[in-house]
């Protein structure tokens, strides 16, 4: 299997869109080079993880047909993940689409089907994911699982178990498990650290690679609902310990905020075993 990363920061980009921090700053600076666009991946070039502003752009830097892609995963409804009005652009006169099937469908959750209504179509469907089901889609087998995600206290909505609370989600967000002949892939934004209930279902499946939400960056579990490198390595400790993972296992952070982002070089030293993710950055494994 083959993951390409094609954006890897948070909501606002880096450089943010309208920021005048130091890590903006030097991201402009860099040009390209300094580019981190919003988040979304592919597997093998077939399988399609979230759907975002940034996807127009990612097409081009990255060679990408989207005419050829038929299965989107959506992690969850916010912005940065999904854009409706670029999945819109596959219907009527906007794309003349030759290969079969022309069908593409969007899988998510209850939110993402509200976002898609009105837009899809005999182009562009929707299926609905629940959290621990798992579907069949273009030969993965994938599973939707919880993620610590969309939080709030209030809202008695979706629970969720995450740093030893009972919290509330305003949606069912999820993280992808995604296996195909032996191999075992984790994709795991935008998430806090991982449940209970997640690790549960984890336990002694061993993991091949692991994508780990690296929001908060080098501030120590700043905001809940999302990680840092500190609850990156616990996670990876919690993988370990319930045999999902072992020395093997490649581990990646991922999905970055200029606010917790000084460097690449910073976010290595305190994760020196874990890849950082780049735009364009593709592992194999
Ligand atoms: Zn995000
Ligand atoms: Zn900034
Ligand atoms: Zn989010």
């Amino acid at each position: 299997m083959k993951l390409l990363y094609l954006g890897t920061a948070a909501a606002e980009g880096i450089p943010a869109l309208f920021c005048e921090c130091e890590a903006c700053q030097r991201a402009r600076a860099l040009r390209a080079k300094g580019v981190r666009s919003r988040a979304g991946a592919v597997v093998d070039g077939i399988l399609k993880i979230d759907f975002g502003p940034d996807s127009y752009r990612q097409m081009l830097d990255n060679g990408l047909e989207y005419a050829k892609m038929h299965s989107v995963l959506i992690t969850h409804a916010h912005e940065d993940h999904l854009a409706p009005d670029e999945l819109a652009y596959r219907r009527g006169v906007f794309a003349h689409i030759v290969t079969e099937p022309k069908l593409m469908t969007v899988y998510g959750n209850a939110r993402v089907g509200e976002k898609l209504a009105g837009k899809t179509g005999e182009m562009l469907a929707f299926e609905p994911f629940s959290s621990f089901e798992t579907k069949q889609i273009e030969g993965y087998r994938v599973t939707a699982l919880e993620a610590a995600h969309c939080l709030s206290e209030d809202k008695p909505t979706f629970p969720v178990t995450c740093r030893g609370k009972e919290w509330h989600r305003s949606e069912e967000a999820f993280i992808y498990l995604i296996e195909k002949e032996g191999k075992r892939l984790l994709y795991a934004h935008d998430t806090d650290e991982l449940s209970p209930k997640d690790l549960e279902y984890l336990r002694g499946k061993r993991l091949d690679l692991v994508s780990l939400d690296c929001t908060n960056g080098v501030l120590v579990s700043r905001w809940v609902g999302h990680m840092g490198a500190d609850l990156n390595r616990k996670v990876k400790n919690d993988l370990l310990s319930i045999g999902a993972a072992d020395e093997k296992t490649v581990f990646v952070a991922n999905h970055f905020s200029h606010n917790g982002f000084p460097g690449t070089e910073e976010i290595q030293a305190l994760l020196p075993d874990f890849l950082i993710a780049y735009d364009g950055m593709e592992v194999e494994f």
